[in-house]
């Protein structure tokens, strides 16, 4: 029989393998201030950034958004000073920031010369926002994550982006939450609150598939779960859900981390040595590089045919 001292002491080594084995996940959002199809009130821009923020912080997850500097600026180049507010939210919720070039510029289509302008223009007011709180821009987010597609390429942006004292931010949860998001927005604009509802819980279960699946992909990659790092857009759909979507990852285990902390993981020094035009998953991407074909990359959760014919 196990006396009573034994009995607590394998409670507390139990309880600590457990705290050890805790999951981790960063939120990135993608595509700031807001994705607004085309709305042009302040009152939208304010209500989905306040929306999104709110649900963020009410289930504690630290996020970092990835700023698009040119949505800042209106044809004259003049500042619209409702876009600054938003991203000024963002940084009195605590979250973080990135650069995610100036216009979204697309790195399989456009010279290394104009997409490094594109990093370096799309930099100043989030830099300056940022150092108002003591705080440093260091994140870069690939628009499509398109990072070069021959090793020159990406080596070349590689070397730009540290030289400027940036660090990549890799996905791995990488997903189409865009097409759903666009579904809903489209759905909402018309009033049809029934099609809306439908699709934000086709949505949530779509993202928890994606979410079990890179797992899957992560054990039969390196054999243990690794620190991910999740990409959705700063969308109405989001704004509404992400709270929904974090209950998710709660469920599942998971811990709502820092950029910094998520790539403490040595995971994130395996090296890429195959390049595509593609935008994929660092996982896909590690895996690519090391040998692995067809059968790896089967049972990815396909987009409901319904959302992708909006
Ligand atoms: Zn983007």
């Amino acid at each position: 029989m196990i006396s009573r001292i034994w009995l607590v002491v394998l409670l507390v080594l139990n309880f600590s393998a457990i705290g050890q084995t805790k999951k981790k996940v960063c939120f990135s959002i993608d595509d700031l201030p807001v994705v607004s199809y085309g709305e042009k009130s302040p009152e939208f821009h304010f209500d989905l950034t306040e929306k999104l923020l709110h649900n963020l912080s009410s289930k504690k997850v630290q996020a970092i958004g990835f700023v698009n500097e040119g949505k800042l600026f209106d044809k004259d180049e003049e500042l619209i000073s409702f876009q600054k507010e938003c991203l000024q939210k963002w940084i009195e919720a605590g979250m973080d920031l990135g650069n995610h070039t100036l216009n979204h510029k697309d790195y399989n289509t456009t010279a290394f010369e104009e997409y490094a302008e594109e990093i370096l223009i799309g930099e100043q007011v989030t830099k300056q926002l940022l150092s108002k709180k003591s705080k440093e821009l260091k994140y870069f987010r690939h628009p499509f994550l398109h990072t070069g597609y021959t090793k020159e390429l990406s080596d070349s942006l590689d070397s730009f982006l540290s030289k400027h004292g940036y660090i990549v931010s890799p996905v791995t949860i990488d997903n189409s939450d865009y097409l759903f998001a666009k579904a809903y927005h489209l759905s909402i604009r018309k009033g049809d609150n029934v099609m809306a509802k439908k699709i934000a819980k086709d949505y949530l279960v779509y993202m928890e598939e994606k979410l079990l699946y890179f797992e899957r992909q992560s054990f039969e990659l390196f054999n243990r779960n690794i620190n991910q790092i999740l990409l959705i857009h700063a969308s109405l759909l989001n704004a509404e859900y992400v709270d929904d979507l974090a209950d998710i990852y709660i469920k599942h285990g998971y811990t709502f981390v820092s950029m910094d902390e998520i790539l403490e993981d040595p995971v994130y020094k395996t090296p890429i040595t195959k390049f595509g035009k593609y935008g994929i998953s660092w996982i896909d991407r590690w895996a690519l590089s090391a040998g692995k074909k067809g059968d790896f990359f089967k049972d990815d959760p396909v987009t409901p045919q319904y959302i992708q014919n909006f």
